[in-house]
């Protein structure tokens, strides 16, 4: 596989984050959604953000994702001052470099799973052939390889989520943003999505979650605790589960409507 991460031009920091800011306006009131938030993160890690609802977990995703700008601050992401980007650039970076999973799995609903995950690719320069493949390398990835024609609506909410993980990998992006991801999902199938971020970052791909469960953060090597715009704590997690593992205490239940 071609190695488009190649960070080694910004000191190992995957990104970095410094005294970041942002405001929202709603009329007159002003949010201040993030109050000064700095933050690093290497190459490698797993990283679950958590906090109560409207600490700014959501907007930081947003921005670090290149989807939203700060009101101030610094955010390089490797060594690109995404600040400085222009609107087509962030763009850009956004499809090569970002990969996101969303809680309401996102999927479009009248598309097949590989259409759904060659869908970033549209973006770029490769043949359609390389699209398939890439779509299916990544399917695989998720183990869904005999699950590529199915639509949405034919696969259960585990299933669709891992559809969108595997749309979120087939650019081979720098980073997964992945925001709640197992927020729709019942406990053993968050333990099966969780397995696989696990699997995925142990092949060296970064992976920030955010999180309010923490029976989902304990999956993660690091804790960030939001609260208020500010970062409360910063841990590494000295007591990491394998979701193999605990795969193997939870009940299989009902997988028929999968069929
Ligand atoms: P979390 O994801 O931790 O629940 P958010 O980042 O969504 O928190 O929100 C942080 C704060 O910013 C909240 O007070 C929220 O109401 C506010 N906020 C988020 N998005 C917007 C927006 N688009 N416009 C105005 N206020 C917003
Ligand atoms: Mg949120």
């Amino acid at each position: 596989m071609i190695d488009s991460n190649n960070f080694s031009s910004s000191n190992g920091k995957l990104l970095k984050v410094e005294h970041l800011v942002k405001k929202y306006k709603l009329g007159e009131v002003e949010v201040h959604a993030l109050r000064g938030l700095s933050i690093e993160v290497e190459r490698g890690e797993f990283v679950a953000i958590m906090g109560a609802s409207g600490s700014g977990k959501s907007t930081f995703m947003n921005i670090i994702g290149c989807l939203d700008k700060p009101t101030s601050g610094l955010y390089l992401l490797s060594g690109i001052d995404v600040g400085k980007l222009s609107k087509d650039e962030l763009a850009e970076i956004r499809n090569r470099k970002v990969g996101f999973v969303f809680q309401g799995f996102n999927l479009l609903s009248r598309t097949s799973a590989i259409e759904n995950v060659e869908l970033p690719l549209l973006y770029s320069s490769v043949t359609s052939k390389i699209r398939r493949e890439k779509a299916l390398e990544s399917l695989n990835k998720v183990g869904l390889g005999d699950r590529i024609h199915h639509y949405p609506n034919q696969l259960s909410g585990g299933q669709q989520q891992r559809v969108a993980v595997a749309r979120a990998l087939v650019n081979n992006p720098a980073i997964i943003l992945a925001d709640e991801p197992t927020g729709n999902l019942d406990s053993r199938t968050s333990v099966e999505v969780m397995n696989i971020f696990q699997r995925l970052n142990n092949e060296n791909i970064t992976i920030i979650l955010v999180t309010h469960e923490p029976d989902i953060a304990r999956f993660a090597k690091r804790h960030i605790l939001f609260r208020d715009g500010k970062i409360k704590s910063d841990k590494v997690n000295k007591e990491i589960r394998e979701a193999s593992e605990v795969l193997k205490t939870i009940p299989l239940i009902d997988d028929e409507e999968e069929e």
